[in-house]
């Protein structure tokens, strides 16, 4: 996994420095007085501290034109451990990382998120320790915990924001609890985020303009612009699943409105309409069931469905300029004909200079993506330049 990175100037400490470790080289103490400008004698100090502090340690010589080579350096990413918690509407999917969000271990359990707060958080308490302890680590080697659930999380204080598929979760402080119970800080975000975050740092880390699109039974995209994720002024942004369609359906929707995306393209909105004609559909799961056993009608309902996704995405399109757009989520395992209809209205209805490179591809994550993500964020927060002066002080 890449990082960009951050060059340290004169005034920042190992936090700073650090950060030229991220990416993974192996780097010497001539070299990173040459990049920082920073003197021997400092950079010599805060390599020392950060080997110390186990973040970095020797990684053989580098070659020399002349006597004696100099010891390069290089980022200790299995010195801690992360947890990284997917929750949807009815897994739990859970794993643990190292820094460079390395899978050391995962474990996965049917548990519905309507079963509340206190059964489910319970759970990830549980299996989160038994996961440390199945890697041979501890609790004191877990410095963070990522977590994404299936609904409205307000980024400032990581709480669910009346969710609509998770009954008594409501402003429920997340992070305390599981702090509570697995002793480090947590960090939140909704499923959408995370997932756009471990596609991305996983599979496109080049790519710097990047909207994810999942597709379930609701609707939500992930923005990710210049590399970074973005979350909008209260942690909403990309909630495209309310967004009314154009074609102007009135279907009634879960959140009040007529119209909206989820009403009509989502999996059990097209779950719906093949039940109507007759077919055993009720899930996202048994849409995606129908389409890969050949299934003429689900086909088209998927296909139709994508239009209508598609429709909204290029008004994405118009706004973010993305040069990829990932479509994951269960809905996403039916396959070409979804993707096919996103592609024909997405076409379509943007200006040629938004499409002319803009690529329209299935997640490579898919189910792995939420907990990479979760991971990812905990990352970014443990190894920022403070978190690390605080670990070394
Ligand atoms: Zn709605």
């Amino acid at each position: 996994m890449s990082q960009p990175v951050r060059v340290a100037t004169r005034t920042t400490g190992a936090g700073e420095l650090f950060q030229l470790f991220r990416n993974g080289s192996a780097r010497t103490r001539a070299e990173l007085v040459r990049i920082t400008g920073q003197s021997r004698s400092t950079i010599a100090a805060r390599v020392d501290s950060l080997l110390a502090a186990g973040l970095i340690a020797p990684a053989g010589e580098a070659s020399s034109t002349g006597g004696r080579p100099p010891t390069t350096f290089a980022f200790q990413s299995d010195v801690r451990v992360l947890l990284a918690v997917d929750l949807g509407a009815t897994h739990a999917r859970l794993a643990l990382t190292d820094l460079a969000a390395n899978v050391l271990a995962r474990t996965y359990a049917t548990q519905p998120i309507a079963d509340g707060p206190e059964s489910v958080l319970t759970h990830v308490v549980t299996a989160g320790r038994d996961l440390v302890a199945s890697a041979g680590r501890t609790l004191t080697d877990l410095v963070a915990v990522g977590v994404g659930l299936p609904g409205p999380v307000e980024h400032s204080t990581g709480r669910p924001i009346n969710p609509p598929i998770m009954p008594g979760w409501d402003d429920t402080d997340v992070p305390a609890i599981l702090a509570a119970g697995l002793g480090t800080t947590v960090l939140v975000d909704n499923d959408v985020n995370i997932m756009a975050l471990g596609e991305h740092r996983t599979w496109w880390p080049g790519v710097a303009d990047m909207l994810f699109v999942k597709l379930g039974t609701g609707i939500g995209a992930g923005i990710i612009s210049e590399g970074v994720l973005h979350r909008g002024a209260q942690g909403s942004a990309g909630d495209i699943g309310h967004v009314a369609v154009p074609s102007g359906a009135q279907v009634p929707c879960r959140c009040g409105n007529l119209g909206c995306l989820e009403a009509i393209a989502g999996g059990a909105a097209i779950a719906e309409t093949l039940a109507r004609e007759g077919l055993a559909a009720r899930t996202s799961s048994d849409v995606v069931a129908l389409v890969r056993s050949g299934d003429h009608a689900a086909t088209r309902a998927v296909h139709q469905a994508g239009r209508e996704i598609g429709s909204v995405l290029a008004a994405a399109v118009s706004l973010l300029n993305p040069s990829i757009v990932v479509i994951g989520g269960i809905l996403a395992e039916a396959g070409e004909q979804l993707v096919a209809g996103i592609r024909e209205v997405v076409y379509r209805r943007s200006l040629p200079l938004a499409t002319q490179d803009l690529q329209i591809v299935l997640s490579k994550g898919r189910e792995n993506a939420g907990v990479l993500g979760a991971s990812a964020m905990a990352i970014d927060h443990v190894l920022s330049p403070a978190e690390i002066e605080a670990l070394i002080a």
